[in-house]
């Protein structure tokens, strides 16, 4: 995971920005991640800003469908300074990679999963028809309706206020959203992952902040589970304590 953060946040990648040479380079190590996974991922093109998502499905048993999502952009570069965006989003993408990989290996039943790694979230087009999740949304590679739920992953890498507060603070990982779905709010109390606190959230405490909004506004039950430091495998754990949880 940290070799994969590493790669989105070096200089080849310029902060990631949409539609940016660094940002098809960025694109390219997450399809190649993708493809070692064990997946075939295709880039589905986002013409608002010459971009792409990557996406990539593992088939299940049924044609239910669970899609599983980080946004690979960052702000790029301002000025002389760089933003590299590790906490926003090479981390989830890199958790999305971990989690790709466990459920081919691990997989035995269930739902379809469709790994999504959506450009352009940031701004300028953040919220906007330019967005690559909603570009996605209108463009589905799968049937909307027959998604059952969609779990967004944002702002993992971070640690939940300053040092010296305690880890059950600290270590915090917050989901949104799971009173959503029927279900699914006990699941994610179920989880038990040492050294994260699943905290859930209701979806509208606070604005929509990333590419759940889309599926959100068109009646995908969303999940986000946004801000926790990932430490050794804690946070992979979580995310795939998620997925495991709801069958995928
Ligand atoms: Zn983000």
């Amino acid at each position: 995971m940290k070799e994969l953060v590493e790669k989105l946040c070096s200089d080849a990648c310029a902060g990631r920005a949409a539609g940016s040479p660094g940002g098809a380079r960025a694109r390219s190590i997450v399809f190649e991640a993708l493809a070692s996974a064990g997946l075939e991922p295709i880039e589905q093109h986002v013409p608002a800003f010459g971009g792409a998502n990557v996406l990539a499905s593992l088939r299940g048993d049924t044609d239910r469908w669970i899609i599983v999502a980080a946004h690979y952009d960052h702000l790029g570069r301002h000025g002389r300074q760089t933003f590299h965006g590790a906490d926003d989003n090479a981390a989830a993408v890199a958790i999305l990679v971990e989690v790709a990989s466990a459920l081919v290996h691990r997989r035995q039943a269930g739902r379809t999963v469709l790994f999504a790694a959506f450009d352009g979230e940031e701004p300028p087009h953040f919220l906007s028809e330019a967005m690559g999740s909603e570009h996605f949304v209108r463009h589905p590679t799968v049937e909307l309706d027959h998604v059952d739920l969609m779990i967004c992953m944002d702002l993992v890498g971070h640690a939940v206020g300053p040092e010296g507060m305690p880890d059950a603070v600290r270590q915090s990982l917050f989901a949104l959203g799971a009173e959503r779905s029927e279900g699914t709010a006990a699941l994610v109390d179920a989880i038990v992952e040492p050294g994260v606190f699943v905290r859930r959230v209701d979806a509208e405490v606070i604005p929509p902040l990333s590419d759940y909004w889309p599926f959100w506004r068109r009646g995908v039950p969303p999940k986000a589970a946004c801000a926790v430091r990932p430490r050794t495998g804690a946070t992979i754990g979580g995310a795939l304590g998620v997925g495991a949880g709801l069958g995928i």
